[in-house]
């Protein structure tokens, strides 16, 4: 293990520290922290704050020294140092006090011993070895949770700093894969915030303006309605102004004493436009990226959460891998599903309907054929989406009085009542079309049976 130091000038008095307590290569700014081993400590005390973020980010996204243990020179700029305090395990203020140095190496140490007890990790590559290290890097930094931030930047407004970074993802779509992680069980989900976002692509960036309801011009003018005591007339002032006068537009009389000759009983809006007047506008959504405009009950909701490390997500970043989910899981969740034992009265039932009154059911056989496969090959996160579609396939065909009874990690059996012949079949041969459609290059397609059917 060693200290690798960037800067161009060591400070003698930092690298007395360092050497009092281990080897240390210094490196100019010109090298940056290259690859850093896995158990070295990195100290970025370079003065140019911009490529000292620059560096922390670069070190966090490589998958190879996501969670290596970095200190860096803390900015003098607050907004600045706000931000790498999210990549970096501490800030040292340059020129600081060796009492604060000598706190930020031991934190530095501890974090390395956590990283350093973990065993090699199963799954290093692809999506996989990124969510492993994500989680690896919150374990080891006894951090909770990640945190959703403001970002105008990001397609939602929100981003998560530190997962973007360490999934490499563009800013804002690391949502989607913690979205997969939860349904991995590895993260529960807690409500931040609820924001906006434009129906057609899905930006924050809408623009809530009042319009004309008869022509959608944005261009209102709120006005005053004036009330001619005399004649009854009531329009918008503009149409009574004549200089400095108020004229009356149907008797032609003018107007002098506010409360003697008239009032203004109400405000209204009057399209600059068209010219049509209304009392209440009509509010409308500008989506600034696409341009398309939609009412606002059409904006899509999307409820900001910040994800929090489960028991099962802990132990994932132990175990260096990411656990498959299981389809009995995915099933109970969408269907009505009962174990073995309920499952085997309910057919007694069914079987005694049909002898006794002639009421029609069948029971089918379902195999996910290929989980195992696409496991093996594509790991759990891909494997869950495509269980996921299978599970969307067949909540479209099946009713909410089927009975669903899982019998092992790939297959389950339907307990279909009330289902004349070829009812049943026809229903589920669609899933199962539908799956070999939607699935075509994977390895997963349905094959059912159908071990009972009466009539
Ligand atoms: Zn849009
Ligand atoms: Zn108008
Ligand atoms: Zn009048």
């Amino acid at each position: 293990m060693a200290h690798v130091l960037v800067c161009d000038v060591p400070d003698p008095r930092v690298e007395a520290v360092l050497r009092a307590r281990g080897p240390v290569r210094v490196a100019a700014g010109d090298q940056g922290p290259g690859v850093p081993g896995p158990s070295d400590r990195v100290l970025l005390l370079h003065p140019d704050d911009q490529r000292v973020s620059g560096w922390l980010r670069d070190l966090r996204r490589r998958p190879e020294t996501a969670l290596v243990p970095v200190g860096a020179a803390e900015s003098p700029d607050p907004a600045r140092a706000a931000e790498d305090r999210r990549f970096a395990d501490g800030l040292w203020p340059v020129g600081g006090s060796e009492a604060a140095l000598a706190r930020l190496l031991d934190h530095l140490d501890a974090v390395a011993g956590r990283v350093a007890a973990l065993p090699p990790a199963e799954a290093r590559r692809g999506v996989e070895g990124r969510a492993v290290a994500l989680l690896r890097h919150l374990v080891t930094r006894r951090a909770e949770a990640l945190d959703p931030v403001r970002h105008p930047a990001a397609t939602k407004g929100y981003n998560l700093p530190l997962a973007g970074l360490v999934l490499d993802l563009p800013r804002g779509d690391e949502f989607e894969l913690c979205e997969e992680l939860s349904g991995l069980g590895l993260f529960e989900r807690e409500f931040r915030d609820r924001i906006h976002l434009c129906p057609h692509c899905g930006h924050y960036a809408i623009n809530f303006r009042e319009v004309c309801p008869t022509c959608r011009s944005a261009r209102l003018r709120v006005v005053s309605n004036v009330h001619h005591y005399r004649c009854g007339h009531v329009a918008p002032e503009p149409e009574f102004r004549e200089g400095e006068d108020l004229t009356c537009p149907k008797c032609r009389r003018v107007l002098r004493h506010v409360g003697v000759d008239f009032d203004r009983p109400n405000q209204v809006a009057r399209c600059e436009d068209c010219g049509g007047v209304t009392p209440d506008p009509e509010v409308e959504c500008l989506s600034l990226v696409c341009g398309r405009v939609f009412p606002p009950d059409l904006a899509r909701k999307f409820d900001v959460p910040a994800y929090r490390l489960t028991a099962r997500g802990a132990a994932a970043a132990e175990a260096g891998r990411l656990p498959p989910r299981s389809l009995p899981e995915l099933l109970h969740e969408q269907f009505h599903t009962v174990p073995a034992d309920a499952f085997g009265e309910m057919a007694r039932l069914a079987r005694h309907l049909s002898d006794r009154y002639g009421r029609p059911y069948a029971l089918a056989e379902v195999e996910v054929v290929g989980r195992d496969d696409l496991l093996a090959r594509v790991g759990p996160v891909e494997t869950l989406r495509v269980l996921q579609t299978v599970v969307e396939i067949l909540r479209g065909s099946l009713r909410e009085t089927d009975v669903v009874c899982p019998v092992s990690e790939s297959r389950f059996r339907v307990l279909l009542f009330e289902t004349p012949d070829p009812g049943a079949r026809r229903a589920l041969a669609r899933a199962r079309d539908e799956v070999a459609r939607r699935l075509a290059g994977s390895p997963v397609e349905l094959r059912i049976a159908w071990p009972e059917e009466h009539p």
